[in-house]
C-alpha cells in the first residue's frame, strides 16, 4: 500500500473522532513521509503542529493506522521543509482559488513599498502592544482558537487561509487577532500589517470614493502581507462594500498573503453576506471561541491582578470569578473597578469591599438571566455537536434533532418570535422554527423518556 493510500485511509477514521475544528486545523497539509520498520513518520507544516499532534493525537493517529495495517507500533511526527509544503498545500483538495502568479506584481510591490507606505507602514498599522499572545490565558475554550492563531502567526499564508474566529462579545477575538499582528511586527517589523475593522474599512472606502481616491485606497490594501478585518459582520447588507472587500480579497489570497477575520457568529449565520464571500470565508479556517468557565475565568483575574501589581485573596477571586460570568472584558472590568476604588478611598480589597463595590455588576448579570446563547450552549454541550453543524443546513438526525430542541427551548424559555429564531439560526425561515416547535412539542406529549431529557436540559439552561 502506498503512502498516500495509508493516510487517506487513517484520515478517515481520524475523521470520525475528533471535531471538524480540531481536525481541520491539526491534519490539513500533513503525509506520511516514510514507514520503515512498523515506525510511521507523519510530515506535518510547523513546529507547532507536531507538538499537538505527538502529544495529543498520537493515540487517535495510532489507532487509526493499525486500523489499516496493525503491524505498525509506533509514530512520530517530523516538520517537512517549506517547499514540500508547498507541494502539499498545492495537492490539497480543499477550495483553493486558481491562483494566478505574477512576478510582476510581487516585484512592483516591493519596489513600492518604500516609496509608498503611507498607510500600512508600521506606525499605522494599528496594532495595540497590549495584546499579545503572552498575555492571552488559554483555558480549554479557547485552546484551539489561540492555538490556530499562534499557527498563522508562524507560517503567515501558508496554513489556514483566510483565518475565520467567531465568538461572542468580550470574549478575546480582538485580543488574540492582534497577537498575530503583533507577533508578526515583532519578528520582522518590514512586514505589512493592517488591523483595521470592518466599518472602519467601510468609512474608509466612502471616504476614498467621495475624494476621489478609491483607486489609491485599493491599491494601498494589496501591498498588505498580513490583513486583518475584525468584526466583519458589519459587512452584512453593505452591498458595495462587500464587492471591494471581496476584490482586495482575492488579490491578497493569490499571492498567499494572510488574512485573518473575525465575527461575533459564524460566516453562514451572517445575513445578507453575499455567497461568494461567504464561500471564501468558508474556504478557509473556521474556529469558535465559547464562554470561559469558572478555573479560567479565576486564572484570568489572578493574571490580571498580578499585571496591575495589585494583592488581592484567593477567595475574593474566587468570588467574582463565580459572580461575573458572561465574558472577560466583564470580569476585566470588575477587576478594574475594585482596583480603582480601592486607590480612590484608600482600602484594601476586604470580601466585603468586594461585595460591595460589585453589587451593582452582579445584580445585572444576574438581571440579564438566561439568553439564546445560553440555550445553545446547553445544547451544544450536551449533543456534542459543534455551532457550525447546528447553524448548517445538515439533514442528518443527529444535528436537526438538537435544531429542533433548541428552537423549542427558545420559545418556551425565552418567548423568543419564530422569525427571531429562524433569524437567529442564520435566516432561516419562521415556519421551520414554528414546525421545530411543534414536533418537539408532540414528542414531549408521547415519549416520557424525552421528557426527563428536555427536563434535564431545561435545569442545565438556568444552572450554567
Ligand atoms: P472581543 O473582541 O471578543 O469582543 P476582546 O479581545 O476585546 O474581546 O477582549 C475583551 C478584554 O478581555 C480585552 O481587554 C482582552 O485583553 C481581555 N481578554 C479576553 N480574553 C482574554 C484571555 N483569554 N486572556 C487575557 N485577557 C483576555
Ligand atoms: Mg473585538
Amino acid at each position: 500500500m502506498t503512502h498516500e493510500n495509508l493516510w487517506e485511509k487513517s484520515l478517515t477514521t481520524i475523521e470520525l473522532s475528533i471535531s471538524k475544528a480540531n481536525f481541520s486545523t491539526w491534519f490539513k497539509n500533513t503525509c506520511i513521509v516514510s514507514h520503515i520498520n512498523n515506525h510511521v513518520v507523519i510530515g506535518v507544516p510547523n513546529g507547532f503542529a507536531k507538538e499537538w499532534l505527538e502529544n495529543k493525537y498520537q493515540n487517535y493517529i495510532l489507532k487509526a493506522l493499525r486500523e489499516v495495517d496493525p503491524s505498525i507500533s509506533s509514530i512520530s511526527c517530523s516538520v517537512l521543509s517549506n517547499d514540500k509544503n508547498k507541494n502539499i498545500q498545492q495537492n490539497d483538495a480543499s477550495p483553493k482559488l486558481e491562483t494566478n502568479k505574477s512576478t510582476t506584481f510581487t516585484q512592483q510591490t516591493e519596489a513600492n513599498t518604500t516609496r509608498n507606505s503611507i498607510n500600512i507602514s508600521s506606525s499605522k498599522n494599528n496594532l495595540n502592544s497590549r495584546y499579545r499572545f503572552d498575555t492571552f490565558i488559554v483555558g480549554e475554550y479557547n485552546e484551539l482558537a489561540k492555538a490556530a492563531c499562534v499557527a498563522v502567526s508562524e507560517n503567515i499564508g501558508r496554513v489556514y487561509n483566510p483565518l475565520f474566529i467567531y465568538g461572542n462579545v468580550g470574549l478575546g477575538k480582538t485580543h488574540l487577532l492582534q497577537s498575530i499582528g503583533n507577533a508578526i511586527v515583532s519578528k520582522d517589523p518590514k512586514q505589512h500589517v493592517l488591523y483595521t475593522t470592518s466599518e472602519k474599512f467601510t468609512t474608509e472606502l466612502i471616504n476614498s470614493i467621495k475624494n476621489g481616491t478609491a483607486a489609491k485606497f485599493k491599491e494601498q490594501y494589496k501591498k498588505i502581507d498580513l490583513l486583518i478585518i475584525d468584526d466583519v459582520q458589519f459587512l452584512s447588507g453593505k452591498e458595495k462594500t462587500q464587492q471591494e472587500f471581496f476584490h482586495i480579497f482575492n488579490a491578497l489570497y493569490q499571492e498567499d498573503k494572510q488574512i485573518v477575520i473575525s465575527s461575533d457568529r459564524p460566516p453562514k449565520a451572517i445575513n445578507t453576506l453575499s455567497d461568494r464571500l461567504r464561500s471564501r470565508f468558508e474556504g478557509g479556517m473556521i474556529v469558535d471561541i465559547g464562554s470561559p468557565d469558572l478555573e479560567t475565568r479565576i486564572a484570568i483575574l489572578k493574571e490580571k491582578a498580578l499585571q496591575s501589581n495589585f494583592y488581592i485573596s484567593d477567595d475574593s477571586i474566587q468570588f467574582i470569578a463565580e459572580n461575573i460570568k458572561n465574558n472577560v472584558r466583564e470580569l476585566e472590568g470588575a477587576l478594574n473597578r475594585i482596583i480603582a476604588l480601592c486607590d480612590l478611598q484608600k482600602k484594601e480589597p476586604t470580601m466585603q469591599f468586594i461585595k460591595s463595590s460589585l453589587a451593582e455588576l452582579i445584580e445585572s448579570n444576574q438581571k440579564k438571566g438566561v439568553q439564546a446563547s445560553d440555550i445553545l450552549n446547553v445544547i451544544l454541550d450536551f449533543y456534542e455537536i459543534s455551532k457550525e453543524e447546528i447553524m448548517s443546513k445538515a439533514r442528518k438526525k443527529t444535528i436537526v434533532h438538537p435544531r429542533q430542541v433548541c428552537m423549542y427551548l427558545m420559545r418556551s424559555e425565552l418567548a423568543m418570535s419564530y422569525p427571531g429564531i429562524g433569524k437567529y439560526f442564520g435566516g432561516r425561515d419562521h415556519t421551520t422554527a414554528l414546525h421545530s416547535y411543534e414536533k418537539i412539542a408532540n414528542l414531549r406529549k408521547t415519549n416520557p423518556k424525552f421528557n426527563e431529557e428536555l427536563d434535564y436540559l431545561v435545569e442545565k439552561i438556568y444552572k450554567s
